[in-house]
């Protein structure tokens, strides 16, 4: 076992501290390492805040994690010391059930996933995140980070990355298709950075137009403002292809009337609070309203590939962990451009 220093939720809304955690040994597969950067991603909050319903307190968040492989087990056959490494959402699976097999580690049926913190792990203790100095993790976790891209930048693309580029990839974004991402925030920026990477024409729908020079320079094509009831008129029958990301409730409704007829909706968005749909906004138009959830392992490392190939990083704001509690506010009130990246040194 190695002492740790964190940043920790103590209880549910209570604002994170510093404190020590535990990991345990290295084990025949495990790889150790040191955390440099972590990115705050919203689920962070809606955990640490019991958004989602009952939590494990004390809780380490953090599941955007960059760093260096600073020890192996003796099992270890894909890592070495000094590897640039990431950590995401996940740090266990069963590995054996369909979903496993066929890299879709996160919808794992048999052990069920484990996440990176707020889950207990297969020896029976909380898992804790990257707000902390190092972390040991299966082997079968943990991606390579490519040489083109610095860790800081990296780090958001281990959630806000995959979570885009899955869902992206699988609804066909591309050359001739038109593609809406809902929300220019961590999961925003990275959906139209990745759309537009990958051929697409893209459209921000933001709620005002504050953010619109960013958003055109992050390679969007065309950038509406959600609050003017005309961009739903204007743009109504427009999108192959919508990406919400977006953390609130939304009138899914409306924006289903902006996809073409056969288009689809993907929501990623992970809200506190249910949303209602008038069906007739998905049958008029054989429209599809989809989610999506992170991405597998191998698909992880594709999209790291596929970002430093096209030189994509995050857009971040580097903070030191004493400014964690007032990140935390501004992504509140959707004050982010458009990652705010911890640099653990600071812990
Ligand atoms: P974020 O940085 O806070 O971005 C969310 C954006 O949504 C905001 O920047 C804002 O963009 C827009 N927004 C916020 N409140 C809104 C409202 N009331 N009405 C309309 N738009 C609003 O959050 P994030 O880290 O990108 O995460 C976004 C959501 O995805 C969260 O719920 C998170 O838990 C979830 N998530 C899901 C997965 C998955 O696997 N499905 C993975 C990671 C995160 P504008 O200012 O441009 O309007
Ligand atoms: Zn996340």
């Amino acid at each position: 076992m190695t002492t740790v220093a964190a940043y920790a939720a103590p209880a549910a809304k209570a604002p994170l501290e510093r404190t020590t955690i535990e990991r345990r040994a290295v084990g025949e597969h495990d790889v150790l390492i040191d955390i440099k950067f972590a990115g705050i991603c919203h689920s962070d909050i809606h955990q640490a805040r019991e958004g989602w319903g009952e939590a494990i307190f004390p809780m380490v968040p953090g599941h955007e994690i960059a760093g260096i492989v600073s020890e192996v087990g003796p099992g270890v056959t894909e890592f070495a010391v000094g590897d640039r490494v990431g950590v995401g959402c996940m740090v266990d699976s069963c590995g054996e059930c369909e979903n496993c097999r066929s890299g879709r580690e996160q919808f794992c049926t048999g052990s069920g996933m484990v996440g990176t913190y707020n889950a207990v792990g297969k020896d029976g203790e909380p898992t804790y995140g990257g707000y902390s100095q190092k972390i040991v993790v299966d082997e079968r976790y943990v991606v390579r980070i490519p040489d083109g891209l610095s860790l800081d930048v990296a780090a958001p693309l281990l959630c806000a990355g995959i979570t885009t580029y899955s869902p992206l990839k699988h609804w066909g974004a591309g050359p001739g298709k038109k593609v809406a991402v809902i929300g220019l925030g961590g999961l925003g920026h990275m959906g139209v950075k990745i759309a537009h990477a990958l051929g697409a024409e893209v459209t921000v729908l933001s709620q005002s137009l504050r953010k619109k020079e960013d958003g055109l320079k992050l390679g969007a094509d065309h950038y509406y403002a959600t609050s003017d009831p005309k961009t739903f008129e204007e743009l109504a029958g427009t999108f192959d292809l919508i990406l919400s990301t977006v953390s609130a409730p939304l009138d899914f409704g409306a924006y289903l009337g902006l996809l073409k007829t056969g288009g689809a909706l993907v929501n990623v968005g992970a809200p506190e609070e249910p949303v209602s749909l008038n069906l007739f906004s998905l049958i008029g138009g054989n429209k599809t309203l989809a989610g999506s959830m992170i991405g597998g392992i191998a698909e992880t490392q594709e999209m790291l590939d596929f970002c430093a190939g096209h030189g994509i990083g995050a857009e971040i704001e580097l903070i030191g962990a004493a400014e964690i509690n007032e990140a935390y506010e501004r992504v509140l009130s959707s004050d982010v451009r458009y990652r705010f990246v911890i640099d653990t040194a600071t812990i």
